[in-house]
């Protein structure tokens, strides 16, 4: 029997869940892995090789060129795309504005849900997404949806960057999220849609904290039925 503890974080663009992924990963000395990254290390190796999303052939030959590979060295994301460290470059716009479409195509979702399942595989693991309690981990232990406020969400994400020393606008990320939210929800393969068994999660008005403590009691309260 597979005891592995599974936390399914799904949800809205930018709603903070790789924030209470991070924070519940490192209290319960769990792995985390934030999925979204390996679309977008996708999608730059597709930008930079001037890869044609339309052109299956071309998908399927890229897709089998590109290595990815996560350094565990902290809590933090870092993502290796073939020998190279690209976690910063990947949550700029030219990546967050295709990344939607790259992730829609079935052959790209297919090569990435195989590799998050093998990563999840007997181990006490923590994964957040847009289709992971619905079709990379069906059987997680908890799975949490999150959704907030999209203009909270917009200015919350603006600070961000503009902390990082990003040259953007709060429209351009408000644009975005809401490109992206379309795009994620409408599209045919695994779209964004809360699986039946998942608590929400609405954080418009949570700390960060609060929303560690909501998820903890649902983890301490699942562990004590085991
Ligand atoms: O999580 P993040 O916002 O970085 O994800 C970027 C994009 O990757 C999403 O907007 C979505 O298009 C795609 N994605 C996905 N399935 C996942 C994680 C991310 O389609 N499990």
């Amino acid at each position: 029997m597979n005891t592995n503890f599974v936390i399914a974080i799904d949800g809205y663009s930018s709603c903070g869940k790789s924030t209470l992924a991070k924070a519940l990963a490192k209290n319960l000395n769990f792995i985390y892995v934030d999925s979204g990254s390996m679309y977008r290390a996708v999608t730059l190796y597709f930008l930079r090789n001037k890869v044609d999303i339309q052109d299956q052939q071309q998908v399927e030959n890229a897709l089998k060129d590109i290595h990815l590979n996560f350094n565990s060295r902290d809590y933090e994301t870092h993502i290796i795309l073939n020998n190279e460290e690209v976690s910063a470059e990947i949550r700029q716009m030219p990546v967050s504005k295709n990344v939607s479409a790259v992730s829609a195509i079935k052959q790209v979702r297919h090569e990435m849900v195989k590799q998050q399942q093998r990563m999840g595989k007997s181990k006490n693991i923590v994964m957040d997404g847009r289709d992971i309690g619905t079709a990379v981990f069906k059987n997680a232990q908890l799975k949490l949806f999150m959704t907030a406020d999209p203009k909270i969400r917009a200015e919350r994400r603006y600070k961000e960057l503009i902390e990082k020393g990003e040259d953007i606008t709060l429209h351009e990320i408000f644009e975005n999220i809401a490109n992206r939210d379309y795009q994620d929800t409408t599209r045919t393969e695994s779209p964004l849609v809360r699986a039946g068994d998942a608590v929400i999660l609405d954080n418009t008005n949570l700390t960060p904290e609060q929303q560690l403590n909501f998820a903890l009691d649902k983890v301490n309260a699942l562990r004590k039925q085991a």
